[in-house]
């Protein structure tokens, strides 16, 4: 059902679909969006520092009236906030604009070359100091997670990468599986531009669904967590609408062929960090 859960090396319980909030800049949009996601059964937000938003999500989250330890909020430290001081102090200003005393996961936003190690040691000491329920990075490749994995004393729980139909993610899915790390797909939907794919809109039209919940229901049978961003309420509750029907093995083996190592967001090892 919507409220399915993926549980973590620690045990704590991370809903399996949560709602994106990148791009939802303008306030009152931002706010009906969440309060809709919420209202159709989604429990989790997924937002950052860089997406200018943490005290709408907040707000939002406050006026729904539903217990803050039913809700699963994740934010991230923005790349020039990152070593191990400054991502303290970002955490801080984070949970202040949330209005909360706690969050759910912390992520490095992408591994700054020079400091994505102290960075995560600053991660453990919040969840050292629970003030996180658990730990995690974003835009980490196999390469970065050895770094962290050769040092951490708490191996991060999540990673949060880009992966959809167009870029799979086999090989770091296998790795982050053997070390218990669970992954998080951002643009599950290739921010929409796999939805056009004519094996996705034929599997749609075999079970009756839209090529976006196809695609979602994908990333569930993958064991994927996924994060869907949308401000529109028909496709808020369409992306969730995706826990009453299953893809058959020979389906599910169709979309496994349409990668293409394609992104549409940046690669984690040629990002620019413009400072
Ligand atoms: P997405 O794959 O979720 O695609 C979103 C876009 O797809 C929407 O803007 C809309 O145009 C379209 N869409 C959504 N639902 C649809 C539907 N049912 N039918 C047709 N079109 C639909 O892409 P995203 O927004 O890039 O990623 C989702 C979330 O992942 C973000 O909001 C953010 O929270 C997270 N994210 C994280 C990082 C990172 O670096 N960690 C990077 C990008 C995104």
């Amino acid at each position: 059902n919507l409220q399915s859960t993926k549980v973590l090396t620690n045990g704590v319980e991370m809903p399996r679909l949560g709602l994106g909030v990148y791009k939802m800049t303008e306030r009152e949009e931002t706010l009906q969006a969440i309060d809709y996601a919420l209202k159709v059964g989604y429990r989790a937000i997924d937002t950052a520092s860089l997406y200018g938003n943490e005290t709408e999500v907040g707000e939002a989250i406050r006026h729904a009236g539903i217990k803050r330890e039913e809700i699963f909020v994740t934010t991230k430290v923005w790349n020039n906030d990152q070593g191990y001081d400054a991502t303290l102090r970002a955490f801080e200003v984070s949970l202040k604009k949330l209005n909360m005393d706690y969050l759910d996961l912390y992520l490095t936003h992408w591994a700054v070359p020079q400091s994505f190690e102290e960075t995560y040691r600053a991660i453990e000491r919040l969840y050292d100091e629970k003030l996180i329920r658990a730990t995690g990075v974003s835009n980490h490749h196999e390469h970065h997670l050895q770094k962290l994995l050769a040092k951490a004393n708490i191996a991060p729980m999540v990673n949060q990468v880009e992966v959809h139909p167009y870029l799979q993610q086999d090989a770091l899915k296998t790795y982050c599986t053997k070390h218990g790390i669970a992954l998080t797909a951002w643009s599950p939907l290739g921010r929409g531009g796999v939805l056009d794919n004519s094996t996705i809109l034929e599997i749609g039209q075999e079970l009756g669904k839209t090529a976006a919940q196809v695609v979602l229901r994908w990333h569930l049978q993958n064991d994927t967590i996924i994060i869907p961003k949308s401000v529109t309420p028909s496709r808020i509750e369409e992306n969730a609408q995706i826990f009453d029907f299953e893809l058959t093995q020979a389906q599910m083996t169709q979309i496994a062929s349409l990668n293409l190592n394609k992104r549409f967001g940046q690669d984690p090892d040629n990002f620019k960090f413009d400072f």
